[in-house]
């Protein structure tokens, strides 16, 4: 066994998802010492498991949800030429996306922790943490060189799955509560097709010819609708529709077989769509994600779980961090089918708060992104990767706030921190509480 080699910080984030992305640099421009760990060799999580995947929910009501979301956009709109372009979705009640150049986008995202002075640890799989009473002491890791052992005054957990606030303590719940996650997705982008005679199909998924599909066998009955949707460059399809039920995302052995099955699937569709839909007659297959995206695996508690009720209710809560009105987007779970449900009447919209994203008792720890406290109908609508990335640069702030004031996570002032994200360009929030700002 190699010697355990250590590293200090004021703040560890683990996972360099959307959530990790944002909170990371949330925190290190707060003026934090920001170690980011992640697991694999890129950084984006699901969006770099599923490649040109658009970001949705960052147009609530029509507007940008701002800060660290809307730089990035910005900064990929801005560049000669533009690599990201803002357009309204075909699906029924989701509002504006971005579409983007994938490579683009992850140099941009590398880039912006490099100048926030992130110290990012890619290929570095966070395993146990050190408990002592409510504080996590120290986090153990592992990489090419072996061993390594993290401290910090402050941890981020943005993994998605959560492992280790579990190790730690935190109770949780999986999927639906009794373990029912919904489906993983294995995406491709088909490549060299004529766009204008794909979309000439008034139908957004294709259901005729998937009916086709599914009954001569060339299909599995599960892409009884296809999605498929046009990408940021012109010729390109992404196909974001290889749904695969009852797979456990917190166990790799699952995952990898998920993958495997998905190719297959992937494989025989884009078969299917240069044979049967017109504009594919050229086309190939690109960009097939390295690994299924997984969706949800655990939810952490909270000091507050977001309900469908407080959604439905376009409510807008004194520690909103960031804007929603997002569908409820339930992809499969068990025998169920996709449901793009509005959560809120159309005009409104509702904040996610703060509280979700603290746990109840460990002193030092925050969590941002898919592991939010909430339940499966406001799970289904909070998760989309603009609001991933805010709850991150909520949380980043948060830990700066908690770093400064030497005081637990929980004692924090929630104004504090929206008054901060406000200041940090963090759009319609604070708006139905009034906030003092310069507070002595
Ligand atoms: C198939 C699919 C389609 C979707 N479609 C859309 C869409 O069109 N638009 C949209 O906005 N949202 C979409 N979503 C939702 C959105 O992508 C996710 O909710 C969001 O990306 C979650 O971000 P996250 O940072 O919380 O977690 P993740 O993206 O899961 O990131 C977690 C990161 O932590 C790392 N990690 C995990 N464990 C460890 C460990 N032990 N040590 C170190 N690192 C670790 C992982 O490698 C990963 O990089 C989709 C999700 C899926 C799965």
């Amino acid at each position: 066994m190699p010697d355990m080699r250590s590293q200090s910080a004021d703040v560890v984030v683990i996972g360099g998802g959307t959530a990790g992305f944002g909170a990371a640099i949330a925190a290190s421009r707060a003026g934090l010492r920001v170690s980011l760990l992640e697991a694999t060799a890129k950084i984006g999580g699901v969006m770099g498991f599923c490649p040109g995947m658009p970001w949705g929910g960052g147009y609530p009501v029509g507007r940008s949800i701002g800060g660290i979301f809307d730089e990035l956009t910005t900064r990929l709109m801005t560049l000669s030429p533009p690599a990201a372009a803002v357009r309204p979705s075909t699906l029924e009640n989701f509002g504006a996306e971005v579409i983007y150049d994938h490579e683009t986008a992850t140099y941009a995202m590398f880039e912006m922790l490099e100048e926030a002075g992130v110290d990012v640890h890619l290929n570095t799989i966070v395993g146990a943490p050190t408990v002592e009473g409510n504080r996590i002491r120290s986090i153990q890791a592992f990489d090419r060189r072996g061993p390594i052992s993290f401290t910090a005054e402050l941890v981020i957990d943005c993994s998605g799955d959560g492992e280790l606030s579990a190790k730690a303590g935190v109770p949780f719940t999986v999927g639906n509560g009794s373990g029912d996650m919904m489906g993983v997705t294995l995406s491709f982008t088909m490549i060299g097709a004529d766009c204008a005679k794909v979309f000439a199909e008034s139908d957004p998924y294709f259901e005729r010819y998937a009916a086709e599909g599914v009954a001569t066998g060339r299909l599995h009955p599960d892409l009884a609708k296809l999605y498929l949707m046009r990408s940021f460059h012109p010729d390109a399809v992404f196909c974001n529709t290889v749904h695969i039920r009852g797979v456990d995302g917190t166990d790799p052995n699952a995952v990898s077989r998920a993958t495997q099955e998905g190719r297959r699937r992937c494989r025989q569709l884009a078969r299917f769509l240069v044979e049967t839909v017109p504009g594919f007659e050229r086309a190939r297959m690109i960009d097939l994600g390295p690994t299924v995206g997984v969706r949800e695996t655990r939810r952490l508690e909270a000091l507050l779980r977001i309900t469908g009720t407080a959604i439905a209710q376009a409510t807008r809560f004194e520690d909103g961090i960031v804007a929603c009105d997002n569908p409820v987007d339930d992809v499969m779970r068990g025998d169920g089918a996709m449901t793009h449900d509005a959560a809120v009447n159309k005009g409104s919209f509702y904040t996610i708060p703060l509280r979700c994203l603290i746990p109840k008792t460990i002193e030092n720890l925050l969590f941002a992104g898919r592991l939010i406290c909430a339940d499966p109908v406001a799970f289904a609508s909070v998760r989309g990767m603009p609001q991933c990335m805010a709850m991150g640069q909520a949380v980043g702030t948060t830990a700066a706030l908690a770093y400064r004031h030497g005081c637990a996570v929980q004692a924090v002032n929630a104004r504090d921190v929206v008054a901060a994200l406000v200041e940090q360009g963090v759009n319609r929030i604070g708006e139905d509480h009034p906030i003092e700002f310069n507070r002595a």
